[in-house]
């Protein structure tokens, strides 16, 4: 079992196959999932991203980036209000932290998020690192190694990193282990490269694992074998 977690949603896990921003069920169920590790005495931070709102990369090229990423950057925190809702619906207290100032939201402070953590406060970073150019699993491992987490969980549509795409190719094969060099020697896009560089150079642990089922986020915060562990070579 793991003390401290950085669990990291993207935008999509949020929206599920629902028409509009969410699918509340899955929210629910995610925010059920986390309270049962919270109950169990493990600390959780989450990022979200905002892939079911905005990608500033995606956006239209008359568009500037910069502008496109800042947007994204605010569907993250719309992401967060969202999570700090289901989570009170539940009784569970949690906080978010952004990397802009929103007025509403406490301004990200890792000291604070360590002590809000302490207290068995869910912590929700929004707005990612705040600087556009950049992915929320980068803001994921940064936040992740700043609380010094134990482990990043990272909730993914697949239930793990295959040789190939799974959907596509059926005789692709599920990695239980891969090196963050093999990742950024083969440009594999199971996680953003940025953030691959980033958890090689300080040495993190990322578990990959589907959140077909939400249950799953407890199961693998409680020692459970994830899909897929992304780790330096010894
Ligand atoms: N974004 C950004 N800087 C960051 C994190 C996110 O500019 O540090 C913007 C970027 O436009 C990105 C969007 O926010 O496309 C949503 O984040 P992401 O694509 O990582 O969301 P996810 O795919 O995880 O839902």
């Amino acid at each position: 079992m793991y003390k401290r977690i950085l669990l990291k949603l993207s935008g999509e896990a949020l929206k599920g196959n629902a028409e509009g921003l969410y699918c509340y069920e899955t929210v629910d169920a995610i925010c059920d999932a986390v309270k049962k590790c919270l109950d169990d005495g493990i600390e959780v931070a989450i990022v979200v991203g905002a892939g079911n709102i905005w990608r500033g990369g995606r956006a239209d090229r008359q568009m500037d980036r910069c502008t496109a990423d800042q947007m994204g950057m605010l569907g993250t925190a719309i992401n967060t209000l969202c999570l700090k809702d289901a989570f009170a619906r539940i009784g569970v207290e949690a906080r978010v932290m952004t990397a802009m100032d929103l007025g509403f939201a406490e301004h990200l402070d890792r000291d604070r998020a360590v002590r809000h953590l302490k207290k068995g406060r869910v912590v929700l970073f929004g707005g990612g690192t705040g600087a556009p150019f950049f992915s929320t699993d980068t803001a994921a491992v940064l936040r992740g190694k700043e609380i010094g987490a134990d482990a990043l969980l990272f909730a993914k549509n697949v239930d793990g990193i295959y040789t190939a795409d799974p959907k596509k190719d059926p005789t692709a094969k599920k990695l239980p282990r891969i090196s963050y060099a093999r990742i950024l020697k083969d440009q594999l896009k199971a996680i953003d490269l940025t953030a691959a560089a980033f958890g090689g150079d300080y040495g993190l642990k990322i578990l990959v694992f589907g959140l077909d089922d939400p249950e799953n986020i407890y199961k693998i915060a409680s020692g459970a074998a994830p899909g897929t562990v992304i780790e330096n070579e010894d």
